[in-house]
């Protein structure tokens, strides 16, 4: 049970009461009679004991420089695709808040590109590497094996198969080109090592 007394959440190293008043449990350390919580969590008090202990809680998936993110096309501008980052690919699960993150018409592909236009396509699913997380997350699909990895017919919105250059629509047979990630996905701390972004 959780008890009014204490913090709905604590850090590790925060006080969680006198040694003379709890036995310190699970989660917990003691220091000179004073029992700290030793991990971000959930305290409770054990009424049978007066244990006090921390359940841990799931760390949020945070999104950090060099990540591989999937991240959905909300926006296309002229110098940059307005993405929303969805989750990290090494947890599969939702980033909280659902970020923004921006892919710069330079980091879109290798080489020159024209039009955003070219290679996305609002409501495509990127898989794309985080250049900077803060203050705003910048996003990077150069690399080959970076890009759209789901993508739908701008004609009939079926889901394209994706091809090496060209998508082909298997409902409508229309044709559209994207910046496809090809090849296996690096590995996510690839960005710091060779061949890496
Ligand atoms: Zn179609």
């Amino acid at each position: 049970m959780t008890d009014p007394e204490l913090p709905k959440l604590v850090l590790p190293g925060e006080y969680l009461g006198a040694a003379e008043q709890f036995l310190p449990g699970r989660g917990t350390y003691e220091d000179g009679g004073r029992i700290y919580a030793s991990l971000l969590g959930v305290p409770a008090i054990d009424p049978a004991d007066r244990t006090v202990r921390v359940e841990p809680r799931n760390a949020v998936p945070e999104v950090r420089e060099g990540d591989l993110v999937y991240a959905r096309v909300d926006e296309l501008k002229t110098a940059m695709a307005v993405c929303t980052v969805l989750s990290t690919v090494a947890s599969r699960r939702q980033v909280p808040g659902a970020p923004e993150g921006t892919v710069h018409i330079s980091k879109a592909k290798d080489g020159y590109t024209e039009s955003l236009a070219g290679e996305f396509a609002i409501g495509d699913v990127l898989v794309a590497r985080v250049l900077q997380a803060h203050p705003g997350i910048k996003l990077t699909t150069a690399p080959a094996s970076l890009g759209v990895v789901a993508a739908r017919c701008q004609v009939c919105h079926a889901l394209l198969t994706l091809g090496e250059k060209e998508a082909v629509c298997p409902r409508c047979g229309h044709r559209e080109h994207r910046k496809f990630a090809k090849g296996p996905l690096p590995s996510p701390s690839g960005a710091h090592g060779p061949g890496g972004v």
